[in-house]
C-alpha cells in the first residue's frame, strides 16, 4: 500500500536559526507521527542543521536539487553522496523553478534521478504542464514526457525510492490550485502511464503528491482524491502552524 507523504520546499527562504527553529516546532507537532512520511526541503546550507535538529524525530530532510556527478571539478554543485553524508533521505529533482528559471532539461534531470537512486538517496521528482500548455489541451503530452525521460529508463527495483509530485506550473505560488478532480485525473493519468510500464502493482504503491498553492484551506479537499497521496508544500511549509496543519489535513482526508 502506498504511504501518504507531505514534503515542505522551503526554495530560497529562512534562516540558520528559523531552520532550526522550523524544525523544532515540527518535531513537538508531529515527530512521533508514523501514519504518514514529513519532511523538510531546506537550502543546501541549512541541510545539516535541519538533519541535526530532527534528530530522534520521523521527520526527514530533503535536498532541492542535486548534481549527477560523485566528485570533481562542478563548481556550485553538490553529488548525492554529499546529501547522504550530511544526512538527507531525499533529494527532489526537476522543480518547475529548475525547469523553467534556471532552464533545466529532461535529459539532465534524468541524469540527476538516476545518479541520486544509484547513491541511495530518494528522489521527488516534479513534473506538471504550464498554463498555456493546459489552456492547449497539452497536459496530458507534457506530462508524459516528463515522466518518461524522467523515470522510464530506471529498474522497477528502483522505482520504491521515486516520489512523482504532479505541479501544475500555473498553480505554483499563485494561490491557484487545480480543482481537486483535474487534480486526481492528471495523477490518474501519471499512474496508468506507470502501470503500462512497470506493471499495476509498482503503480498502485507508488506515492504521487498535488503541489501548488496547497494550504490548510484546500489540503483535506485536495488529499481527499484517492489517486493523490500526499503534497509538496511550498509556501505554507515555511510556518509551523500551517504545515502541520496541511499533515493533520492530510490525515483526515485519508482516514488515517
Ligand atoms: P507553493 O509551492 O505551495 O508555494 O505553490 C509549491 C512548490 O513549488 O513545490
Amino acid at each position: 500500500m502506498r504511504r501518504i507523504f507531505v514534503a515542505g520546499n522551503w526554495k530560497m527562504n529562512l534562516s540558520l536559526a528559523g531552520t532550526r527553529g522550523l524544525v523544532e516546532a515540527l518535531k513537538k507537532a508531529v515527530g512521533a507521527e508514523k501514519r504518514l512520511d514529513v519532511a523538510v526541503a531546506p537550502p543546501f546550507v541549512y541541510l545539516a542543521a535541519a538533519v541535526e535538529a530532527a534528530r530522534g524525530s520521523v521527520i526527514t530532510v530533503a535536498a532541492q536539487d542535486v548534481y549527477f556527478e560523485t566528485e570533481g571539478a562542478f563548481t556550485g554543485e553538490v553529488s548525492p553522496a554529499m546529501l547522504l553524508d550530511v544526512g538527507c533521505t531525499w533529494t527532489i529533482v526537476g522543480h518547475s523553478e529548475r525547469r523553467h528559471v534556471l532552464g533545466e532539461t529532461d535529459d539532465l534531470i534524468a541524469k540527476k534521478v538516476k545518479a541520486s537512486l544509484d547513491a541511495g538517496l530518494k528522489v521527488i521528482l516534479c513534473v506538471g504542464e504550464l498554463l498555456e500548455e493546459r489552456e492547449a489541451g497539452r497536459t496530458r503530452d507534457v506530462v508524459r514526457t516528463q515522466v518518461v525521460k524522467g523515470l522510464f529508463d530506471l529498474s522497477a527495483e528502483t522505482l520504491a525510492d521515486v516520489v512523482i509530485a504532479y505541479e501544475p506550473v500555473w498553480a505554483i505560488g499563485t494561490g491557484v490550485t487545480a480543482k481537486p478532480g483535474d487534480a486526481n485525473e492528471v495523477h490518474g493519468f501519471i499512474r496508468g502511464l506507470l502501470s503500462e510500464k512497470f506493471g499495476d502493482a509498482l503503480a498502485a504503491d507508488m506515492t504521487i503528491q498535488y503541489g501548488g498553492s496547497v494550504k490548510p484551506e484546500n489540503a483535506a479537499e485536495l488529499m481527499g482524491q484517492p489517486e493523490v497521496d500526499g503534497a509538496l508544500v511550498g509556501g505554507a511549509s515555511l510556518k509551523a502552524g500551517p504545515f502541520v496543519e496541511i499533515i493533520r489535513g492530510a490525515l483526515a482526508a485519508k482516514g488515517l
